[in-house]
């Protein structure tokens, strides 16, 4: 078994709930989206970074682990890209007794469902349309597997988050309306947080937008809260 790996480094997690923490990343080779705003562009193509057995991929993983290391995080790229892979990874990192997290789009339940035994830490992220994550025919049908992803990290229990990243052009009323079919699906008893995340340098919202996109969550769950990628603060990668 193969995998393609871009970067792996040690950082501080600047993003959602558990920003602050030491972390390793282990960012994967692939995505096949389009966000206007997506900061690892050099991470997109499937045959970017460099390819290692699944076993130099353990070996990579060891030497590059510090200690007290708070989790693994697998991002990208998107992760869902190489899940095969991914599973098998996350697993031999389980082994060592560290958490380990997915950060994915969740384009695909089903490959979503294979990885998710791996892994302890969910972050289900919800793509707005403003995006141009894709094009709008493929939107409803990503959403929907989104979807299915929260549901099935909930169900199995896992500590589960949402993040939606917003800019200046996200419309209220389709974050209206992403917001409702969230808590349709899920109650907020079922998640661990629910973050807004703004763009950084590109497009950024106002203060006005991102308190009236947070006055639309608070209904629902009031622990919401707005984090910008607090890494890019200290010049972290
Ligand atoms: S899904 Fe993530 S990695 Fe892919 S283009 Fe969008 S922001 Fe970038």
């Amino acid at each position: 078994m193969k995998i393609r790996i871009f970067e792996l480094f040690t950082s501080v997690e600047g993003e959602g709930i558990l920003y602050g923490t030491k972390t390793l990343f282990v960012r994967l080779a692939g995505c096949p989206f389009t966000c206007f705003y997506c900061d690892t562009k050099e991470s997109l193509p499937l045959d970017s970074g460099k390819e290692y057995d699944i076993q130099e991929a353990f070996q990579l993983i060891d030497s590059n682990l510090k200690k007290q290391t708070y989790k693994v995080n697998f991002t990208g790229g998107d992760p869902l890209v190489q899940h095969e892979a991914v599973a098998v990874l996350a697993k031999y990192v389980q082994s060592k007794k560290i958490p380990t997290y997915l950060e994915s789009s969740c384009f695909d339940s089903n490959k979503f469902n294979h990885v998710l035994p791996f892994m302890d830490i969910i972050k289900i992220e919800f793509k707005t349309k403003d995006s141009k994550f894709v094009d709008s025919k493929h939107y409803e049908q990503l959403i929907e597997n989104a979807m299915n992803c929260l549901k099935s990290s909930v169900s199995e229990k896992k500590i589960t988050y949402i993040k939606i990243v917003v800019s200046a052009k996200t419309e209220l009323d389709d974050f209206n309306n992403l917001v409702n079919s969230i808590f349709n699906s899920v109650s907020k008893d079922q998640i661990d947080g629910f973050v807004i995340q703004p763009t950084n340098e590109i497009a950024e919202p106002s203060l006005e937008l991102l308190l009236n996109l947070y006055d639309i969550v608070f209904p629902y769950y009031a622990e919401v809260k707005v984090v910008p990628q607090l890494h890019k603060l200290i010049g972290a990668p």
